[in-house]
């Protein structure tokens, strides 16, 4: 159970005192953290709905990098650094994304008490797209960070955020037990719907900017041709080869994403007399975002 702080308390003992509205159980978590409920932090929003489908009422959750940004380049509020310091657990994608690489060790040394669970726990990581082979074992950019973008991947995290929020809160174990399996029931419809949607493509080639869909496309038997080029735009050099691998292949949609929608993908679309078209990698709403996904993918390459 969580109680106020004495600090806490004091204010909000002003605030009646003032005649003011307390700002008790609002939403946004920010002063109140109310009703007991369990903060949770995580990295990415997608996250977000794998925590709150198997937490349920009982979960606070806190997304680190807003779905609008990039995790490859974002900086944490001070807000975010509150949330973090009173929550009672830390999902982080585990798969080395940018943002976990340069904040992790900061975001744990601010709250001893949080339990870190790597929802990486059990899943394959498969080579980046488009790199080379990787030169030195610890080249960065040499294993694909984009792990929740497969649906049997998602299902692997939230089997380690179940397990995670077993361990700060057993006595609810029936309540999430029973919210994982209705979750998990939802993400083997996903993978269904994905597989029978794609089952009548031929040409399974897709060409998008960023290459986050690399696990998706490895769970499908599709191929993601990446613009990006080891996380910059390509040279005048790439986008000539890029554009004749669009004609070689019949492409004729160009992907890019809220957070990434550069130049090169327009030129590109424009040099096969194809279009732009935007899917987010990072969308809050999970299973309903990777539709949409299926739906444009269909569209693009039937
Ligand atoms: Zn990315």
């Amino acid at each position: 159970m969580r109680i106020l702080r004495p600090g806490a308390l004091i204010a909000v003992l002003l605030m009646l005192a003032a005649g003011l509205a307390v700002p008790l159980g609002c939403g946004d978590g920010e002063e109140t953290d109310s009703a007991g409920k369990l903060g949770v932090v995580v990295s990415i929003a997608p996250q977000a709905e794998f925590v709150e489908k198997v937490g349920g009422e009982n979960v606070d959750v806190t997304v680190m990098v807003p779905s609008g940004a990039s995790p490859h380049a974002y900086e944490v509020t001070p807000g975010q650094m509150k949330a973090l310091a009173e929550a009672e657990m830390y999902a982080k994608v585990g798969s080395g994304v940018d943002f976990e690489v340069v904040w992790m060790d900061r975001l744990e040394a601010a709250n001893d008490d949080m339990l870190v669970v790597d929802c990486s726990e059990g899943v394959q990581l498969i080579p980046m797209a488009g790199e080379d082979e990787p030169e030195e074992a610890d080249h960065q950019g040499a294993m694909d960070p984009h792990i929740w973008l497969s649906p049997p991947n998602a299902k692997s995290m939230v089997e380690n955020i179940y397990a995670g929020l077993l361990q700060v809160d057993p006595e609810n174990k029936a309540y999430y037990e029973s919210n994982r399996d209705a979750y998990l029931r939802e993400l083997t419809e996903l993978d269904q719907d994905i597989k029978d949607g794609l089952a009548g493509v031929t040409n399974r080639r897709f060409m998008v900017y960023h290459p986050a869909f690399g696990y998706f496309a490895e769970e499908y038997d599709l191929t993601m041709l990446p613009i990006e080029e080891e996380g910059k735009e390509p040279t005048a050099a790439g986008i000539a080869h890029l554009i004749d691998e669009a004609k070689e292949h019949n492409i004729k949609v160009i992907f890019v994403s809220p957070q990434f929608n550069p130049q090169s993908a327009k030129v590109i679309a424009g040099e096969i007399g194809g279009s732009v078209v935007s899917i987010d990698p990072l969308a809050r709403d999970y299973v309903e975002n990777l539709r949409i996904v299926l739906g444009e993918l269909v569209q693009a390459m039937e």
